[in-house]
């Protein structure tokens, strides 16, 4: 009997990215140019930590340069691995060309447990890596420009620019190395929650695409869908609670490391948020039903499911018992080549990965024009907007004098339509516009194509048009 293997993660990529090329008509030799990683470098370096000498392993590895710099996060798990790392710079390829950022694709990786060491130690750690990476200008503003990932947030980033800084004292433009900083040290607003709100206005989009809604066999807008989340993480977090909050989604289940919240009334995603903070875990949450069986909860009925954990998580083992008719990946990968072919056949719609976390590298992408450009968003324009309103609110004050009691302007139009945009909103505005275009671009081919019968095929077909247009103009 043959035994169906698991492809690894870059398989899964390559497979997905094959099945895609097949339906274009490349140059001989472009396809596989696009495909392959043009380089991974892997460091190994010593640190002194607690009175002995630590090894660690970590990677840099540049899926393609038709665009510089290269973008991509810099991740700390132990699980870290050359085939890993490759296959995440290879989506950060196809997801940059996808939402329009003008950047390659690239991604780092240290193997390390981070919650094993202590800040001051994980600075030393950070720093070295950084600067290992640095000497060899795989962090530079114009080369390769890392971002946060899993294990890694505003903290590291702000220690990589410190270190990029103090070994080009000279660079004007140092602070626009590395993406995902802290506000008071060259970051932007909105940029913590960018891949959770992205997910959100991933799915707005999504409900406003009738046919979409058809082939997922769902009605209705966001209010009252179920929701079940794998990962509060950063970006499970953040997406939870803005389809929450916002858009009325009732949150059934919240899977984490040690078991699975669930509740039919839907869960409080910052009561949860602040549980775990404060023990670690889940464990113990009031008001919610608890299992330990945390991964049998993707099985689970709900009208979407929404994996923003590891990459993986659902494949040839479990992809058949899925029960939610519309998948949206916040996390990269966590659908298996294999478990992917399962969900096709069986209809399930899903959002893919580079479309739908592309949020993230979005805002990195405004920040990175903030740093090169010195200057807030909105700083020029603000007041200058808001003095020009006030002169169409001081002329309707007067037509509401006029009116007497036949008309009055309504107090919160008066407020709303005075403030000007500060760089949030701004933000918010080009991160909502970023993801209705990439959405469309993608609905286009998946709608009108006969034979790109997925959103992800489609979302290839794409990216690889576009990377490919790139190579065409510099001549290669
Ligand atoms: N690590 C994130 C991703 O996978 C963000 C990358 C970036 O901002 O450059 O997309």
């Amino acid at each position: 009997m043959t035994q169906i293997v698991e492809p690894s993660f870059r398989e899964s990529v390559d497979l997905m990215f094959n099945r895609a090329v097949a339906l274009m008509d490349l140059p001989p030799g472009l396809e596989e140019k696009i495909r392959v990683c043009n380089a991974t470098y892997t460091v190994r370096f010593g640190v002194r930590l607690r009175g002995q000498i630590q090894t660690f392993t970590g990677y840099r590895s540049v899926h393609s340069e038709h665009m510089e710099p290269v973008k991509g996060g810099i991740r700390f798990a132990l699980g870290v691995n050359q085939d890993e790392v490759e296959a995440l710079a290879a989506l950060m390829t196809y997801k940059c060309a996808l939402v329009e950022a003008p950047f390659g694709g690239s991604k780092g990786g240290l193997r390390i447990d981070p919650r094993q060491y202590e800040e001051h130690e994980l600075e030393r750690i950070t720093r070295r890596f950084a600067y290992e990476l640095a000497k060899r200008d795989l962090i530079h503003p114009s080369q390769n420009v890392p971002a946060p990932d899993m294990g890694t947030g505003e903290r590291e980033m702000a220690w990589i620019a410190d270190q990029y800084a103090r070994m080009n004292t000279t660079d004007i433009n140092a602070k626009a190395c590395v993406t995902g900083k802290p506000l008071n040290a060259g970051g932007i607003s909105g940029r913590v929650e960018a891949t959770g709100r992205g997910v959100q206005y991933a799915l707005q989009e999504f409900f406003r695409d009738p046919e979409g809604m058809k082939k997922a066999n769902m009605t209705g807008s966001l209010d009252g869908k179920r929701v079940i989340v794998q990962g509060l993480g950063n970006v499970g977090y953040h997406a939870a609670k803005f389809l929450s909050e916002e858009n009325g989604a009732l949150i059934t289940g919240i899977i984490e490391r040690d078991g699975a919240l669930f509740s039919s009334d839907g869960l409080d995603v910052e009561a949860v948020h602040q549980w775990i903070i404060k023990h670690g875990g889940i464990t113990g949450f009031p008001d919610a039903n608890h299992t330990a069986e945390g991964s049998a909860v993707l099985e689970e009925d709900c009208d979407i499911l929404i994996p923003a954990a590891l990459e993986g998580v659902i494949n040839l083992s479990n992809a058949a018992n899925i029960k939610a008719p519309l998948i949206i990946e916040a996390a990269n990968g966590p659908v298996t080549a294999g478990g992917d072919e399962i969900l096709r056949e069986r209809g399930t719609v899903i959002i893919p990965d580079m479309y739908a976390n592309a949020g993230g590298v979005t805002v990195s992408y405004f920040e990175w024009v903030k740093n090169l450009s010195h200057i807030r968003f909105g700083r020029m324009q603000r007041r200058q907007e808001e003095a020009r309103h006030q002169l169409v609110i001081d002329e309707l004050s007067r037509l509401d004098e006029h009116m007497g009691d036949a008309w009055s302007m309504t107090p919160q139009f008066k407020d709303k339509y005075l403030r000007g945009a500060g760089e949030l909103e701004l933000v918010r505005s080009g991160l909502d516009d970023t993801m209705r275009i990439a959405y469309q671009s993608m609905r286009d081919v998946w709608h009108e194509r006969d034979d790109a019968h997925d959103l992800r095929t489609a979302a290839y077909l794409v990216s690889i048009g576009k990377v490919a247009a790139s190579y065409r103009a510099k001549g290669l």
